[in-house]
């Protein structure tokens, strides 16, 4: 089958590579579509991968062509999203229910052969298969969802709160979907890139700056979100956190990237700071939230490219043009 392949840091191509054979519990997916997002550019980056080459891609959707000897769940020809997450089930972050922090992490698109190919292999228990009125394509935008929602449930938000989000790429823009329906009484955001608010502005945000500055809120914000990984905007945030309030690191960054608190006004202004880490018990919750219509698949996948293209579609990407990018395989 045809598949992208990261080879070694900075190197990815299309080529053939032999057609993946699915284990007693796990099902071949047709891919239908594999969205590309900044973990992949980290895999080329050498971050992130324990092994290369790897096949990335770990937002994908299709169609079960094939079973394991003993998958009886699913059938022949169902459509179906994938969780990409994959759990030891036996670490002390597994048995106290916090799988996504096991140690031995890992995940489909990662740290093994992903979407970004013809065929996929997924443990069945990875599946949920999907309603017949969702486009199986757009069903690639329910992984990154479900790390919005794992976002969620890590603020343990309350109504009524003020929310600043930082970034305006795809984790921005479904962090502020998300926002609007959980009784946020403003959700205002930022991004250097004023093409990127036009859609942050389209999808009903309070108001949207290319700094917080411009937005005139003082006391700051009662949610704080990070959604760019970016060091600049990283410092800007937590200055702008409110009392009592909260800043959740949900962007991405380098290993590298260092940002600065001041002790004395997270003790003195009772501020917590938290991360969230891909997804947890959320996938099949956004799969939920996707059928109902949470997000416009037409305003969050701004590009849908051959498979062929894989690396001009991560260098696309790279460039901060669009949205959502999927290959289609
Ligand atoms: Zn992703
Ligand atoms: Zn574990």
């Amino acid at each position: 089958m045809k598949a992208a392949v990261i080879e070694a840091p900075g190197k990815v191509t299309v080529t053939t590579v032999p057609d993946p054979a699915p284990g007693p519990r796990e099902v071949v997916v047709d891919v239908a579509a594999c969205g590309l997002c900044g973990t992949d550019l980290h895999i080329l980056q050498g971050e992130f991968a324990p092994t290369l080459p790897v096949v990335p891609g770990h937002e994908f959707a299709g169609e079960v062509v094939g079973l394991g000897s003993e998958v009886t769940e699913l059938a022949i020809g169902d459509r179906v999203a994938v969780d990409p997450s994959l759990y030891c089930n036996e670490c002390r972050s597994c048995r106290a229910g916090r799988n996504n922090l096991c140690d031995r992490w890992q995940a489909i698109g990662v740290s093994v052969a992903g979407g970004a190919a013809e065929y996929a292999v997924a443990p069945v228990a990875n599946c949920v298969r999907l309603p017949d009125h969702v486009d199986v394509q757009d069903a690639a935008l329910i992984e990154p969802l479900s790390c919005a929602v794992r976002g969620y449930d890590v603020l343990n938000s309350r109504l009524g709160s003020h929310v600043l989000i930082y970034g305006s790429g795809t984790m921005g823009l479904m962090m502020l979907e998300l926002a609007k329906r959980t009784g946020a009484a403003s959700v205002e955001v930022v991004d250097v890139n004023p093409k990127r608010l036009a859609t942050a502005e389209k999808l009903g945000c309070s108001q949207a700056a290319l700094s917080a500055e411009e937005l005139g809120r003082p006391g700051g914000w009662d949610v704080v979100v990070d959604a760019t990984g970016n060091a600049a905007a990283i410092q800007d945030g937590l200055e702008r956190v409110a009392k009592a309030g909260t800043f959740l690191q949900f962007g991405v960054s380098d290993y590298a990237t260092t940002a600065t608190i001041s002790p004395y006004r997270i003790y003195n202004q009772e501020i917590t700071i938290t991360g969230s880490m891909a997804v947890l018990h959320s996938y099949e919750r956004a799969a939920e939230l996707f059928a109902t219509g949470v997000l416009d698949p037409q305003v969050f996948i701004s590009h849908r490219l051959p498979l062929t293209e894989y690396p001009q579609a991560l260098d696309r990407f790279a460039a901060g043009q669009g949205r959502k990018i999927v290959v289609l395989p």
